[in-house]
C-alpha cells in the first residue's frame, strides 16, 4: 500500500488523472496568452519589433546552448531538471514571439493557425522534408 492507502498502480492512474486535469486547467490558447504576455512588456516604444526580435533571437539561443551541452556531456538520458530548463527557455521564446505578434499587429492565434494549416498543406502534398520557405 502506498501513503495514500491505494493499490499502486490505481494511484498512478488517479495522478495521471489529476496531472490531465491540471494540465487542461492552466493550458490556454494562444490568443490568452499573447494578451497576458502584452502585460509585461516593457521595452521603449520606439524599440517595437526590435527589441522582441533580438530577445527571440536571445531566447532560442539558450534553448540551443543547454541542448547543446546534453551533446557535448553525451547525455543518453533526459534528467528532469533539464527538461524544466529547457521548457523554461521555451517559455520565454513564447513570451518573445507573442509580444513580436503584437507590435505586429498579429495574433499569435492567427499565427498558430497558418502555420498549421501550412505544415498540413505540405504533409499532403509530401513535402514535409526539404528546405524552401514556398513547399
Ligand atoms: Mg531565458
Amino acid at each position: 500500500m502506498s501513503r495514500t492507502g491505494l493499490m499502486p498502480e490505481h494511484e498512478k492512474a488517479l495522478q495521471d488523472e489529476v496531472n490531465g486535469w491540471l494540465e487542461r486547467k492552466y493550458s490556454m490558447d494562444f490568443n490568452s496568452y499573447q494578451r497576458i504576455a502584452k502585460t509585461t512588456a516593457i521595452y521603449p516604444a520606439t524599440h517595437k519589433i526590435l527589441y522582441p526580435a533580438l530577445g527571440l533571437a536571445g531566447e532560442a539561443g539558450e534553448v540551443a546552448n543547454k541542448v547543446k551541452k546534453l551533446v557535448r556531456d553525451g547525455t543518453s538520458s533526459l534528467p528532469k531538471e533539464w527538461k524544466e530548463n529547457i521548457a523554461s527557455e521555451i517559455g520565454d521564446v513564447l513570451w518573445y514571439c507573442a509580444v513580436l505578434a503584437d507590435d505586429l499587429g498579429v495574433s499569435l492565434g492567427k499565427i498558430a493557425a497558418d502555420n498549421e494549416t501550412k505544415l498540413q498543406g505540405r504533409k499532403k502534398r509530401g513535402m514535409i522534408s526539404g528546405s524552401g520557405d514556398s513547399r
